[in-house]
């Protein structure tokens, strides 16, 4: 095939490189870091956002009528009185780690998100996969006169509740990690659910989930295809519902609410955010709903006083691409020749989504792209010095903080930010996305490759 001539968004692949450098690293799989000019003060960049605080707090009030079903459903969840809700801690060791290790100082205080250790299926996508199945349990059973306002929602583990949801189905692409949330949470109210997986999903995830009683579809081709895939067959199923990771509101509402369950845990931690006490949060990012989400919850509940950046593997840096050329999710890493191959599972994205891009390009302060051997080196790190153990995505944003010290643009970024003299009081927040249930033998074949000789 002869590429020397082909169009990519209406220019040759020349034309790209010359007008934006970051395109030349990003094509040589170099690690790179892209500062956002498109960001907006946050009073200016609401003004033109679809989305409002008013639909979080209804996707928060969403989930706390589902709490008692979940205190029955999944025993696990009743230590937290049935809200599904991760830890967050300071690892200050792993700050020390870093610092000697990159040879920086990281202003203020390091503190992990560990979102890998969410209930039911162990990552970030249990905020939005398992809301969005809520959500369409909960119309249907209001479609069918099973619940109204004030109903006692343990209902919903019922053999009636079951009986009608089994007349549904939902259906969804993934490359594992949403497949898992979907799927576990939709058999367990009594859908009939097909999860379409790319061929770098993991099997102990296919295993899990057949296990579940979910219909597992593999795929030889990656996430884009599967989802396509997904998308056609639920199209021809009236009574199937496609869970549309890269373009659904429901999805990305659900991880919005992590915004005000975050401002919660951090005052109960007596941790200030506000703009003499910046908030850095760093968010691996594979088509954009999870990250997006969590980021935009928030900037609308900190503004100004928090700076999101998304962290991507060098390999899928699709976000990083769609938002630097302005493209957004017209563009995608494979046009110039990327492979999109990555060990980071849920990062394997070669084209971002499209809805995430445009609402997220005013909120986000910029987005970087390390090499999956950093992250490896980082998952080792971090299981010695703090015996936390995380899939390797969960580390691409540990990167962050190190490269706001190191990286030239981010720099510039602190001080054109006027937060220089703020950053000694600053909170840098790893947003860590998944990892507790990687089986044993496999944690143990992430934490060798890690290890350096
Ligand atoms: C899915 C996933 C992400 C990224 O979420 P997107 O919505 O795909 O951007 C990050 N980390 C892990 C572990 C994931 O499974």
């Amino acid at each position: 095939m002869s590429t020397v001539n082909k169009q990519i968004c209406g220019k040759t692949k020349e034309e790209w490189l010359q007008e934006y450098p970051i395109i030349k690293d990003i094509c040589t799989y170099k690690e790179a870091v892209w500062c956002n000019p498109f960001k907006e003060p946050f009073e200016k960049a609401i003004l033109s956002c679809p989305l409002t605080k008013a639909d979080i707090k209804a996707a928060d009030a969403r989930l706390k009528r589902f709490a008692p079903y979940f205190k029955v459903a999944f025993p696990e969840t009743a230590a937290l009185d049935g809200i599904l809700e991760s830890p967050v801690q300071e690892i200050q060791n792993m700050k020390s780690v870093l610092e000697n290790k990159e040879h920086v100082s990281i202003p203020g205080n390091l503190w992990i998100k560990l979102d890998s250790h969410l209930p039911i299926s162990g990552s970030i996508k249990a905020r939005g996969g398992i809301y969005e199945v809520l959500k369409i349990a909960e119309d249907i059973a209001l479609e069918h006169n099973l619940i109204r306002e004030g109903s006692d929602y343990t209902l919903f583990n019922t053999e009636n509740f079951r009986k009608i949801f089994s007349q549904y189905a939902i259906a969804v692409g993934s490359t594992g990690n949403l497949g898992l949330s979907i799927g576990i949470m939709s058999a367990k109210l009594g859908f009939r659910v097909t999860v379409h997986m790319s061929a770098d999903a993991r099997q102990w995830k296919k295993d899990m989930l057949r296990k579940a009683g979910v219909e597992v579809l593999e795929y030889k081709s990656d996430y884009g295809i599967a989802v396509a895939e997904g998308r056609k067959a639920a199209q021809s199923d009236p009574s199937c519902h496609f869970i549309d990771d890269e373009n659904s509101q429901t999805l990305f509402l659900g991880y919005t609410v992590a915004g005000l369950r975050l401002k919660k845990q951090l005052e109960e931690k007596k941790i200030e955010v506000d703009n003499k006490h910046p908030l850095f949060v760093y968010l691996p990012c594979g088509v954009g709903g999870g990250p997006g989400g969590v980021a935009f919850g928030l900037k609308m509940i900190f503004g100004d006083a928090v700076h999101c950046f998304f962290a991507e593997p060098t390999h899928s840096c699709c976000m990083m691409l769609g938002m630097a050329t302005g493209k957004n999710n017209a563009i995608s890493v494979q046009d110039f020749g990327l492979d999109n191959c990555t060990a980071a599972d849920g990062l394997a994205v070669g084209r971002a989504s499209g809805f995430v891009g445009s609402l997220m390009l005013p909120f986000i302060s910029g987005c970087y792209s390390l090499d999956d051997s950093r992250m490896f080196h980082m998952l080792t790190a971090l299981a010695d010095a703090e015996n936390i153990y995380l899939e390797p995505s969960a580390l691409a944003g540990m990167y962050g903080p190190v490269l706001l010290e190191k990286s030239f643009d981010f720099r510039n970024y602190i001080k054109k930010e006027n937060l220089d003299s703020s950053m000694m009081h600053s909170t840098q927040l790893i947003w860590a996305t998944g990892g507790s249930m990687v089986p044993k033998n496999e944690m143990l074949s992430y934490y060798k490759q890690g290890q350096i000789s």
